[in-house]
């Protein structure tokens, strides 16, 4: 048990679900799925630099969420076709119960429940996801979301006409790029300042190899084959290292990875302070 002194409610009790109370200026209450939760603000330590002068860099996947320049793949779980069926089946039951009935706020706590379980699997995934990255590697480079990309239409864009429309397409795309924005943010709190975001233009219609850009090197959604010198990759994995070369992957003039670690300070990384993360700690 742990006791606390809010604003507006004076003294309350609460249950601790961890060992023991986390070192936070700030908390939040809040209430979801039947049960109050009080929130404490924890800010990660940085983790220490690995100083191996290794860059990685990151694609944001058409089918997997997350394609590493050196050749790895990333998925964040996602919830089971079964559970999705559990979600439609509650809404179903949920639209059918009278207004205002027991049955009807039932039905939608059920549905409430899933999603959070989904969320937090998410979170989870990013948590250790992101520690990986921070520990793995001295610099961090995240293809640069774009916000326009994310929200158009599945039709495509200019550059990628229809690419991935299915992926794209409603929930399953607003849920990826929550997954992806979360795991850029959470690495930058356990990296600072060792995170970049490359934009992203042509990452995945250059050639790794040679800089080479054209359309029909892209062979197919998984098969990259360069229409100038011949490099074959999987797709993914070469705009992966085209992320990782920094700036599009373009011939620029900044040093770039295995200077020793004296890249650090060439980057555009955010300077930004790390925000707290929320852990729920439910208490009755
Ligand atoms: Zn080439």
């Amino acid at each position: 048990m742990g006791t606390g002194q809010g604003t507006g409610c004076g003294w309350v009790r609460f249950r601790l679900t961890r060992s023991e109370l986390p070192d936070a200026k700030t908390f939040r209450v809040t209430f979801r799925n039947g049960q109050w939760h009080i929130a404490f603000a924890v800010v990660p330590e940085p983790t220490p630099v690995p100083g191996t002068g290794e860059v990685i860099g990151i694609d944001r996947g058409v089918t997997i969420t997350a394609a590493l320049s050196d050749g790895r793949t990333l998925n964040c779980p996602q919830l089971t076709v079964k559970e999705r069926a559990q979600i439609r089946k509650h809404q179903r039951r949920a639209a059918r119960a009278k207004k205002d009935s027991p049955e009807k706020a039932v039905e939608y706590a059920k549905v409430a429940k899933l999603k959070a379980r989904e969320a937090n699997r998410r979170k989870d995934w990013c948590e250790k996801t992101s520690a990986m990255l921070a520990r793995s590697y001295d610099l961090i480079r995240f293809e640069k979301l774009n916000i326009k990309n994310m929200t158009s239409s599945a039709r495509g864009t200019v550059e990628q006409p229809g690419k991935n429309v299915a992926q794209k397409s409603g929930l399953n795309r607003a849920i990826l790029a929550q997954g992806w924005g979360l795991l850029r943010q959470r690495t930058e709190h356990k990296a600072p300042g060792r995170v970049q975001d490359v934009p992203a233009p042509y990452t995945s219609l250059r050639c790794s190899a040679c800089g080479w850009i054209d359309k029909n090197s892209r062979k197919s959604q998984a098969e990259f084959a360069c229409s100038s010198c011949g490099f074959t990759c999987n797709a993914d994995e070469n705009a992966a290292t085209n992320v990782a070369a920094g700036q599009g992957g373009l011939p620029h003039p900044r040093r770039t990875a295995g200077a020793g670690g004296a890249t650090m300070a060439t980057g555009r990384s955010s300077a930004r302070e790390p925000q707290p993360i929320w852990v729920g700690i439910p208490f009755f």
